[in-house]
């Protein structure tokens, strides 16, 4: 069989693409059949291909709740050997639709392409990868393809890289590789000014600089994991969003912008904010009546830096009587690990109780230009209030205002906004 299938044809501009599809893209065997058509188009064209692949929709929440079903509280480690298998069937599937098209294809597990990382366990750092085993198949005209989501620590333990994580096995293996282009795949073709699922206004950006993706993202713009957008940045590698259900162009995100193009993008030429972003992913927790002492609040939060776990905005009321409450968000999958962690300390710090609402979410309007023009909170909440959404906390920076709101008002709330800035106009 092998002896028939085909090997990249020589090309004296030959290119080595990464191209990165999720779980959006592998919904069902038709789609991994898609696929495999496009690695192929792009290989037939005389580029070295290496595809990077998250699990099938669905299959990692899937997996999760069978391991909910068994423990109440699963070690991570053994949470990452059952996430990890996810992305083992889409290579194995991806490759054999690839070879049935005729082309050489070679599926690798994270471990397989070394991709080293530290042992935290359910969002580990990536250290290293080597890149030698894929030059080495890339070099016999095979297709490569590779578990994203997935790495090994020093003691040769499964890792994976925290929810989204292929984009970031994506991006990374593009910088080791030194690609000459890094593509991501999904159901949508580009970035948006919102999620254009939850606003059919939304306009494509066709460039945006990684700071502010890389704001958009981590205030909940998943079409690209926050760290992908990072490690991008650092590294230097420019990504191309684009649709796996068709072939236009997508949005490009550069990591560096300078010049008239710089200035552009920076809103001196008015437009002040870029997006609207919406992260349901968010609980509020109140420590109530927390002694008032020097070190109170860097004891609470000791335990959940440890955990890895993320605070974002943290609020505390003036004291009376000697005592305060501390109010502040955590990722809403995390919130009961935080409660624990919390209740953990109440004799030591004394506090009266620890409330916990999980019905939140966080709309942001994001903009590079919001530096210089002021006024923009005022529009925001003013906005915000004439549709009768109430909010709950707020929290500012150069380039962003985010309100945390009930979350049924929050796709009402992002449409609000996107109006209010004229996103979907140029
Ligand atoms: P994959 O499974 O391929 O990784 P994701 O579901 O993680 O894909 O990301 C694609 C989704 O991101 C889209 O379906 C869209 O609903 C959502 N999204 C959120 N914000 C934006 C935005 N600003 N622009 C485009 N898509 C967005
Ligand atoms: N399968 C993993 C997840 O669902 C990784 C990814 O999709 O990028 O989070
Ligand atoms: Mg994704």
């Amino acid at each position: 069989m092998s002896s028939t299938m085909h090997k990249s044809p020589p090309n004296k501009s030959q290119k080595l693409i990464v191209q990165k599809f999720g779980g959006s893209s592998m919904g069902s065997i038709e789609r991994i059949q898609n696929v495999a058509r496009r690695a192929v188009k792009t290989a037939s064209e005389g580029h070295q291909v290496v595809v990077v692949v998250s699990a099938m929709q669905g299959e990692t929440d899937r997996l999760l709740k069978l391991a909910a079903g068994v423990s109440s509280r699963p070690a991570d480690r053994e949470i990452d050997v059952l996430l990890a298998t996810g992305e083992q069937v889409s290579i194995a599937l991806l490759a054999l639709a690839i070879r049935e098209l005729g082309f050489q294809a070679r599926s690798f597990l994270g471990h397989q392409v070394e991709i080293r990382t530290d042992s935290m366990h359910g969002s580990a750092r990536i250290r290293s990868i080597k890149a030698d085993p894929v030059h080495e198949c890339l070099q016999n005209g095979e297709i490569v393809v590779i578990a994203g989501f997935q790495g090994v620590d020093q003691h040769g333990n499964i890792t994976t890289l925290g929810r989204g994580g292929s984009d970031l096995s994506a991006v990374a293996m593009a910088a080791a590789l030194k690609a000459d282009a890094c593509e991501i795949y999904s159901d949508v073709d580009g970035i948006y000014t919102t999620d254009p699922n939850v606003y059919a206004k939304a306009r494509k950006i066709p460039r945006i600089g990684s700071e502010e993706m890389l704001e958009l993202a981590s205030l909940g713009a998943k079409v690209l994991q926050t760290r992908s957008v990072e490690f991008a940045l650092k590294y230097k590698v420019t990504l191309h969003c684009r649709s796996s259900f068709s072939d236009g162009e997508g949005s490009w995100v550069v990591p560096e912008m300078s010049g008239l193009e710089g200035a552009e993008m920076k809103g001196l030429e008015g437009a002040v904010v870029t997006a609207v972003s919406c992260d349901k992913n968010i609980a509020k927790l109140t420590i109530v009546g927390m002694a008032d002492k020097p070190g109170a609040a860097a004891r609470l939060f000791a335990p959940m830096a440890d955990a890895g776990i993320n605070i974002d905005v943290i609020i505390q009321n003036p004291p009376e009587n000697g005592r305060t409450d501390v109010t502040f968000t955590v990722p809403r999958n995390a919130a009961d690990r935080a409660v624990a962690l919390i209740e953990g300390l109440q004799d030591e710090l004394g506090f009266v109780r620890c409330s916990l609402d999980k019905r939140l979410a966080k709309v942001s309007v994001v903009g590079a230009g919001m530096v210089s023009q002021p006024g923009v909170a005022q529009r925001t909440f003013a906005a915000l209030g004439d549709a009768g959404i109430n909010i709950v906390l707020v929290s500012t920076s150069e380039i962003k205002i985010s309100c945390v709101v009930e979350d049924q008002f929050a796709d009402a709330a992002v449409r609000v906004l996107h109006d209010k800035f004229e996103l979907e106009k140029t």
